[in-house]
């Protein structure tokens, strides 16, 4: 099982065989997906998220990243993770585990990869890290319940460092449980 904490503040565990699939959180109805290429089944792991905060596609999805790595990032189908965007190279970068977590490294794209607006060829990703690929801008967000500094309403949210200007459209796909039980009924509607 794969834990991740939605944008919204809602924690949940998605299992390893639903890598590369859409997914939608119970609570909120946005867009997960779990991007975990040769995640063992049994593994239990906390994801990191990318949430696209910015883009010509895909703002609001949560990408998920877990497993051994490394995660292809690029336009063409075939990668791990694709990105609908014009100025997003076919192969454009590669997401690798590291000791902390993940690093991203370029991969030798025509538009380069940015992280809080320098260049770089490689880089360590750190909560709230703004990682622009083409027109997209993912956030980085790392779903710990008690690392986050608590908000206005006395909550830890895992997210409280993205905003999202518009609410992205009903994902579809499965809805998970807490436990990662499938929930019938899904379809991208708010549970609440
Ligand atoms: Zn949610």
């Amino acid at each position: 099982m794969v834990h991740v904490g939605c944008h919204c503040g809602h924690f949940f565990k998605v299992p390893a065989s639903q890598a590369g699939k859409a997914c939608t959180c119970m609570r909120c109805g946005w867009a997960i997906r779990l991007i975990a290429p040769r995640l063992d089944e049994g593994a239990e792991e906390k994801a990191v998220c990318l949430l696209v905060s910015a883009g010509p596609a895909d703002v609001g999805t949560q990408f998920y990243l877990a497993g051994p790595g490394p995660v292809s990032v690029g336009k063409s189908r075939e990668r791990d993770l694709q990105l609908v965007d014009a100025k997003v190279s076919r192969l454009h970068c590669r997401l690798l585990r590291s000791e902390q977590g993940w690093r991203v490294e370029d991969a030798d794209s025509t538009n380069g990869v940015w992280v809080n607006g320098a260049r770089v060829e490689t880089h360590e990703l750190c909560h709230g890290d703004k990682l622009r690929i083409g027109d997209t801008e993912l956030t980085c967000v790392t779903p710990t319940r008690t690392a986050q500094p608590a908000n206005d309403a006395g909550l830890s949210s895992p997210v409280r460092v993205v905003e999202v200007k518009r609410k992205p459209a009903p994902a579809g796909g499965d809805v998970f449980d807490s436990e990662g039980l499938r929930r019938r009924g899904s379809g991208g509607q708010a549970a609440d």
